[in-house]
This record gives structure tokens, C-alpha cells and sequence, in this order.
């Protein structure tokens, strides 16, 4: 069988480097592993089976958690969303699943159900994101009403925050995450619910935020979760675990003044050799990015020039040893996906999701 030459290869032993990290940084915690979303991009059941270090993993609902437990993952998971009708909550039994629970709507199926309840389930707050979960201040009295219900045997409490990429306790932009922390703490320290707030952004920036569970997404991946500029020692210490990778299919020797690519948005500013790589926005490569983005060939880094199409993207290849033929990095260890994100004005997270199935997939350990 042939497959498309454009390849994710996924190195397992930087997964598990990374995860060790978080057990590092955050000792005293549980750690549920996030992997909605085809753990980012990388293979939600390669990836779980990987972490068996794992106290559980996360998703966002219950048709990626039905997948695990089919494939025989057998540790607690959270569903971020929880269940959005009978049918789910009752998969959310028959599986033993947490679901979050974070409106009027969920509590009323979970009241009058008829079925066996979730054993395990999470309160959803909102501490300051307001996207989705109750007010803090609902947390008591919702808490207690939860943890009466038959069958229910604990009832965590979770919330989100929507500002922590962008300091840290020790640096802060904004007190918005203090704040968030403060009043999520206040509002439920006197509940024996286990607890949990941080994502990776907040596990690394504000420690006192660790609480019972941490919430460890896109750092597993080895990415940064925080904005450019903001650093962390451990992001230094992260290792990709994705390398995205084509090859070289022709190479054109073109004349000064020659346009490239669709628009003929780009000129050649003097007679140069073009390389034509076999990848695009339809695996996944972003369509929009500035006059910084490049890619590795053979450990050397070639601008991108011209726009980026469906299946092509073209490179400069003035001064450059390459050969038709020649693998091409898109991301990964030798150049990182964060730097083609910010040339693409968004985040990493949205670059690895945003892979597509005709990209063939190599496991590496
Ligand atoms: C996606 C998600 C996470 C993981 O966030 P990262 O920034 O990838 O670490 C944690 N908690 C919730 C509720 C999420 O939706």
C-alpha cells in the first residue's frame, strides 16, 4: 500500500520524558492527562497507552471516552463536558466515567434519572473564565445537594483559568489568576471534594494551585504553554514529541523577477533554485503566515516563500544543500512548533490538532 509521503512521526519516549516532568513539578498531585481532541493531534490511544503512569486521563466528551474504554483503558477518566443528554449520562455509568457537571440542565437529568448514577462526577466552576460552570459561590449548596444523590459516591470540584499563560505567580501581568485561585479556594476549602484548577500554564506558574489533580495538556506534547515572550525553566526542558515531515518533490531553477504560487504573491528577487514541497494546508500546515516561517532540510533552515496551497508549499533554496527527494521538517525537535504557530498568529495547540487523516502516523519509542 502506498500512503501520502507527508508524515506525523510521534516520538513516545519525549511523551514520557514530558510526563515525568509534570510529576516533578507537581509531586504532591494526581495527574489526569489531557487528551481530547486526538490527544492534540497525537493519537489518543497511542498516547494513553504510553502514559500508563498515568492517575487518569481527560477528554471532552463522551464519544472520545467511550473510544478509550473500548480500547481497554481502564483508568479514571473526566469529561470536560460531561453528558448532554439521557443517553450519555447513562454511558457515563455503564463505562465509569466523571463527567463534569456545569449547568441547570445536567443537574435535572442527573436528579430525575431513573438509571444507576455516575459513581464519580465533578462540580464545574466558574471562578472568573464564565464559559462554562456554576458561580463559586453556588459551590456549597450545590455540593452538598450532589453528594445526597443516590449512587453518587464523589463529588470533585474543578475550574478553569483563562489568564494563566500569561505570567506567573512570581511575575505577574495580571492578578487575575490570583484572583480566580482566591475565590475558587474560598468557596470550597470547607467541601471534602478533591480539587482541581490547573492546566499546564497554571501548574507551572502558580504551584499553590496544584491542589488534588492537575490538568496536564499541551505540555505532554512538548510545547509551551505560555505566550511568547513568558518563559518557564521547564519549557526549556520540554522535547517535542511531534515532527511533521514531507519531502522535497521537484526543485526549479527560476529567473529573477519569476512570481511563485497562487496570487503571485511572491517574486524571485534574483535567479534562484525553488524547492516544491509535498505538504499544505490540507494536511494540516497553516494556509497564513508571515515572511518568517521556514522549515529544517537537512538541519538547515529555508524560508517559506510564496503561498502555502492545498498540497504544495515552495522554499527558498539559495545556498541551501538539497536534493529532490530530500525530507523536509515542518515542525519538531530541530525547529519548534511554537515558532510556525506565532508565524501563523496562533498557538501550537491549534497547529497539532489541526492535522489531517491523510497524514500517515509513525510511532517512534
Ligand atoms: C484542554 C483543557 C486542559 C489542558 O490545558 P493545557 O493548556 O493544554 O494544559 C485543562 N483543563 C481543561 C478544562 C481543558 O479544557
Amino acid at each position: 500500500m502506498t500512503a501520502r509521503i507527508a508524515c506525523a512521526e510521534i516520538n513516545l519516549a519525549a511523551l514520557r520524558h514530558n510526563f515525568s516532568l509534570v510529576r516533578h513539578h507537581a509531586a504532591r498531585s494526581r495527574i489526569m492527562c489531557v487528551i481530547k481532541a486526538n490527544a492534540y493531534g497525537h493519537g489518543m490511544l497511542q498516547v494513553a497507552e504510553t502514559l500508563s503512569e498515568a492517575d487518569g486521563f481527560a477528554v471532552a466528551c463522551v464519544d472520545e471516552a467511550i473510544t478509550l474504554r473500548q480500547n481497554g483503558i481502564e483508568k479514571p477518566i473526566t469529561i470536560f463536558q460531561g453528558f448532554a443528554d439521557e443517553a450519555e449520562l447513562a454511558a457515563c455509568s455503564e463505562y465509569s466515567l466523571w463527567p463534569l457537571l456545569h449547568c441547570d440542565a445536567q443537574l435535572k437529568l442527573l436528579q430525575v434519572t431513573k438509571k444507576r448514577r455516575p459513581a464519580g462526577i465533578w462540580l464545574k466552576l466558574s471562578s472568573g473564565m464564565n464559559r462554562l460552570g456554576f458561580a463559586c459561590e453556588q459551590a456549597q449548596l450545590l455540593w452538598q445537594g450532589l453528594i445526597k444523590l443516590e449512587g453518587i459516591q464523589s463529588v470533585g470540584l474543578m475550574t478553569h483559568m483563562a489568564c494563566a499563560d500569561e505570567g506567573s505567580a512570581k511575575n505577574p501581568v495580571t492578578d487575575f489568576t490570583l484572583k480566580q485561585i482566591d475565590r475558587f479556594m474560598q468557596n470550597t476549602q470547607q467541601l471534602a471534594g478533591e480539587k482541581s484548577l490547573a492546566n499546564s500554564a497554571t501548574l507551572l506558574s502558580w504551584p499553590q494551585a496544584q491542589a488534588d489533580w492537575v490538568r496536564p495538556g499541551i505540555m505532554l506534547y512538548g510545547a509551551s504553554p505560555f505566550l511568547p515572550g513568558i518563559t518557564h525553566n521547564c519549557v526549556n526542558e520540554l522535547k517535542p514529541v511531534m515532527r511533521l515531515t514531507s519531502r522535497l518533490i521537484a526543485i526549479n531553477q527560476l529567473r529573477k523577477g519569476n512570481p511563485i504560487g497562487y496570487g503571485c504573491s511572491w517574486h524571485c528577487p534574483e535567479d534562484m533554485p525553488v524547492g516544491v514541497v509535498a505538504i499544505g494546508y490540507g494536511d494540516g500546515y497553516p494556509r497564513h503566515i508571515d515572511a518568517h516561517a521556514s522549515v529544517s532540510i537537512n538541519n538547515q533552515c529555508a524560508a517559506v516563500v510564496g503561498r502555502v496551497s492545498m498540497d504544495l508549499l515552495t522554499i527558498d533554496l539559495r545556498n541551501i544543500a538539497a536534493a529532490v527527494g530530500d525530507q523536509v521538517v515542518l515542525w519538531g525537535p530541530e525547529l519548534p512548533v511554537d515558532d510556525i504557530a506565532r508565524s501563523a498568529e496562533t498557538i501550537a495547540y491549534e497547529l497539532t490538532c489541526g492535522i489531517y487523516g491523510r497524514v500517515q502516523y509513525r510511532y517512534i519509542d
